[in-house]
C-alpha cells in the first residue's frame, strides 16, 4: 500500500494526532463534461498518495476498457466512480472526496456540471472554502464556465481558482492562456469576483499540479496544491468576524445551571464580555465558557460551547447571542436570493418552513422580483420558480428572527426552505437584506377586539370552509347553510369562489401560482371577518392541503372548520352546473381541478358530507348540527 507517511507502520498514534491537528480546507470543482474535473480529482488523490495499489490496479484494467487515454492511466475512471456515469460518461450526483498532505486535510466536492444539476452544485459549494472552475484551453470561456462562476459568487465563495487545464493540447501556449484569463476577467467584474487566480495546467500530463511545470517557464504565479495550501480558510476569516453563536438547546441540568449551547458561527468570546441577546435585545455578561474538557479563557468560530451568563436571561433556541458592541440585525421581512430545488415549484404566497442558523419560522414568498437567466445573467419576470430557476425574492416571516446579510456571514444569513407537508428540502437561499417597511410596520392595538365584537352578536365567529370539486355542491350547500343561520338571527357573510374572482381577485388566473394567492387572500379576508365577530363561510374548490391549512392557522383553534364536499369527480362532472367540465374535456378550459390540474384530497377535515347520500338541504341541516354539536351554535 503506497501512502505519505511511514507513520502509519510506525506509530499511528502519532499518525492520527497529526492529522487531527491540520487545517481542514473544502473545496468545489466545477466545469462541463471532459473539461478534466474528474481527472484532475484522480491526479491529486495519485499524487497525495491516497490511492491503494489494488485501487490503482484496478483503474489500470479499467483505463483499457473504458478509458480514453490509450495506454495511460485515466484518472477520471477512479473518481466516476457510478457505473451510470461510465457508461454515460458524465457525472451525476455530488461526490466528496478526501485526501490530505502534510500541511492539510482536503475534502473535494466534485458537482455535475449541466444546468439540470444547479441544485447538486449549490450543495455542493455550500460548505466550500475555495472552487476551482475547470477550463478547457482549447475551447477558452464557455456558458457554463460563466453560469458555474454566477453559481460560486452567490453563494459567496471567496477563493477562486480559474484553472486553464489542456495547456498540452494548445502546446503550452502563453497567448492562449493570457486570452482565457482576459476575458474571464473582463466577466468577473461583472459578478464581483475580486480575487481570481490563473493557473494554466494539464492535470493528465501532470504540469503545474504539485510542483511548476518547466514546460510552461512563462508562467509566474504557483502551482495548484502549492496554491491550495495557502488558501486562507474560511474558519480562520470567521474568526476575524463578529461574534455570533445561534443558541442549539438550553441546557438545564439542575436549578443551579443554565447554560446555553450552540456552535459558535464567527467570532469570538471571553468571559466578562457583553452581550446581546436576539431578537428580543436583552443583555448581560458572559459568566463562563463551558466544555467538557474544562472551561475555557475564550473560543472561536467552530467550537462547540456553552454560555453562562451573569444575569436570568429568558433564551430560547434559535436566538441568537451577539458580542453587545456589533449585534446582528432583526427584521421578519427582506430581500433574499434563492435556488429552487424541487420539482414542485416555487409558489408566492405559499407558506413554507425556513430554516436559519438553528431556528425555524414560518417563510412565504411575498413577491418574486425577478428570476436570474444563469447563463445570460440577464433578469427575467416570473411568476414562480421552477427546479433549478433562480430568484430574488422578497420573504415574510411570521416572526423576527436575529440575521445577517449572508454575503457578511453565510450561518445567520443563510437558510433552506422546507415544505410543510412533506418535509423535503426545496429551496435554498441567502438573505440579502431587511426590507426597511418591515422596520416601519407594527400591529396597532385595539380596545374593541374579536370578543367584544362577537359578544354584540351573541355569537362565536368562526370560519366554515367549504372545499371540494368544482360542481361538488360547495356553493349550493353553503348558502344553504347561511339562510338556516340567518333565519336563527346569525350574522353571517358568505364569501364565494366566483364572486371574489369578479372582484377583489379579478387579477387572477387559475395556474397553481394564483391558485395560492386566490386562496391567501380569501384567508386574510375570511380572518379580517371573524375579527368582526361573524360566522363566515368560503365556499373555494381550494385544491391545496398546503393552503388550506394556510387558512386554517390564520385564525385561532377551534375557529375554523374544514367542511370537505366529497362529491366523486364523475358525479360533480355529471352535474356539470356551468358547463365548465365539457369545455375542459373540449380543451378550451386549462388547469382545471380534477382534469388537469391536482385535487388534494382533506386528510383531516371536521366534517366530510357525501353528496351522494345527502342531498344539499339534509347536507344543510347536517351541518347546522355539528355547529350545535362542537358549541359554535347554541341549541
Ligand atoms: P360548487 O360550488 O362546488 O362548484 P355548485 O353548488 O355550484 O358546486 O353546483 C353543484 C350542483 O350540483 C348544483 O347544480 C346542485 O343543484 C347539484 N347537486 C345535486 N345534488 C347535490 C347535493 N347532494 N349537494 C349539493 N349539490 C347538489
Amino acid at each position: 500500500m503506497a501512502h505519505v507517511s511511514d507513520l502509519i507502520s510506525t506509530d499511528i498514534e502519532q499518525y492520527l494526532k497529526a492529522h487531527e491537528n491540520k487545517g481542514l480546507l473544502r473545496f468545489i470543482t466545477c466545469g462541463s463534461v471532459d473539461d478534466g474535473k474528474s481527472t484532475l480529482i484522480g491526479r491529486l488523490l495519485y499524487e497525495s498518495k491516497m490511492l491503494f495499489e489494488d485501487q490503482l490496479s484496478a483503474i489500470e484494467a479499467d483505463s483499457k476498457k473504458y478509458g480514453t487515454q490509450g495506454d495511460e492511466i485515466d484518472f477520471a475512471l477512479l473518481v466516476d466512480g457510478l457505473a451510470a456515469e461510465r457508461e454515460q460518461g458524465i457525472t451525476i450526483d455530488v461526490a466528496y472526496r478526501f485526501f490530505s498532505t502534510d500541511q492539510r486535510k482536503y475534502i473535494v466536492a466534485d458537482t455535475p456540471g449541466h444546468e439540470q444539476y444547479t441544485r447538486n452544485m449549490v450543495t455542493g459549494a455550500s460548505t466550500a472554502d475555495a472552487a476551482i472552475l475547470m477550463v478547457d484551453a482549447r475551447k477558452g470561456i464557455l456558458i457554463q464556465t460563466r453560469r458555474h462562476s454566477y453559481l460560486m459568487s452567490l453563494i459567496g465563495i471567496r477563493n477562486i481558482v480559474v484553472a486553464i487545464n489542456k495547456m498540452d493540447l494548445v502546446d503550452y501556449s502563453e497567448a492562449v492562456f493570457n486570452r482565457i484569463r482576459e476575458e474571464y476577467r473582463a466577466f468577473a467584474r461583472q459578478i464581483g469576483f475580486e480575487d481570481v487566480t490563473f493557473i494554466p495546467m494539464s492535470a493528465f500530463k501532470g504540469d503545474n499540479i504539485t510542483t511548476l511545470s518547466e514546460r510552461m517557464p512563462w508562467y509566474q504565479g504557483t502551482a495548484l496544491m502549492p496554491h491550495l495550501e495557502a488558501v486562507e480558510l474560511d474558519d480562520e476569516r470567521l474568526q476575524r468576524s463578529a461574534f455570533r453563536m445561534p443558541v442549539q438547546w438550553v441546557n438545564r441540568p439542575n436549578l443551579d445551571f443554565r447554560g446555553f449551547a450552540g456552535s459558535i458561527a464567527s467570532g469570538v468570546i471571553r468571559p466578562g464580555d457583553a452581550i446581546r441577546v436576539q431578537p428580543s435585545g436583552k443583555t448581560s455578561t458572559v459568566a463562563r465558557i463551558v466544555t467538557h474538557d474544562g472551561d475555557l479563557e475564550q473560543a472561536v468560530a467552530g467550537q462547540s460551547i456553552t454560555l453562562t451568563l451573569a444575569d436570568e436571561v429568558d433564551i430560547s433556541r434559535g436566538d441568537v447571542i451577539s458580542r453587545i458592541d456589533a449585534p446582528a440585525e432583526t427584521a421578519d421581512q427582506f430581500e433574499a436570493s434563492l435556488v429552487w430545488m424541487h420539482e414542485e415549484a416555487l409558489l408566492p404566497g405559499r407558506r413554507y418552513l425556513m430554516k436559519i442558523g438553528t431556528n425555524t419560522v414560518t417563510a412565504q414568498v411575498s413577491e418574486i422580483k425577478y428570476q436570474v437567466n444563469v447563463n445570460t445573467l440577464e433578469h427575467l419576470a416570473a411568476k414562480q420558480l421552477e427546479l433549478n430557476a433562480i430568484g430574488v425574492c422578497n420573504l415574510s416571516l411570521d416572526r423576527a428572527i436575529a440575521f445577517d446579510a449572508y454575503a457578511d456571514n453565510q450561518d445567520t444569513g443563510g437558510f433552506i426552505l422546507i415544505d410543510r407537508l412533506t418535509n423535503n428540502t426545496v429551496g435554498a437561499g441567502m438573505l440579502r437584506f431587511a426590507l426597511r417597511r418591515s422596520q416601519n410596520i407594527h400591529m396597532q392595538h385595539v380596545d374593541v377586539d374579536k370578543a367584544a365584537r362577537a359578544q354584540a352578536k351573541s355569537q362565536k365567529a368562526c370560519v366554515l370552509w367549504f372545499t371540494g370539486l368544482s360542481g361538488s355542491g360547495k356553493s349550493t350547500i353553503a348558502n344553504l347553510v347561511e339562510k338556516k343561520l340567518h333565519a336563527r338571527g346569525q350574522h353571517t357573510y358568505l364569501l364565494d369562489g366566483d364572486n371574489v374572482r369578479h372582484g377583489l381577485n379579478r387579477d387572477l388566473g387559475f395556474t397553481d401560482a394564483d391558485r395560492v394567492e386566490n386562496i391567501r387572500r380569501v384567508g386574510e379576508v375570511a380572518k379580517l371577518m371573524v375579527d368582526a365577530g361573524l360566522i363566515v363561510l368560503s365556499a373555494f374548490i381550494s385544491p391545496f392541503c398546503s393552503e388550506r391549512s394556510m387558512a386554517r392557522d390564520l385564525v385561532a383553534d377551534g375557529e375554523f372548520l374544514e367542511i370537505f364536499v366529497d362529491t366523486p369527480l364523475s358525479v360533480a362532472e355529471e352535474r356539470d352546473p356551468k358547463g365548465l367540465y365539457k369545455k375542459a374535456r373540449r380543451g378550451e378550459l386549462k388547469n382545471f381541478t380534477g382534469i388537469d390540474s391536482a385535487y388534494e384530497v382533506p386528510e383531516a377535515a371536521e366534517i366530510r358530507i357525501d353528496t351522494t347520500v345527502l342531498d344539499a338541504d339534509a347536507a344543510a341541516e347536517r351541518i347546522i348540527g355539528e355547529l350545535i354539536e362542537c358549541g359554535i351554535l347554541q341549541n
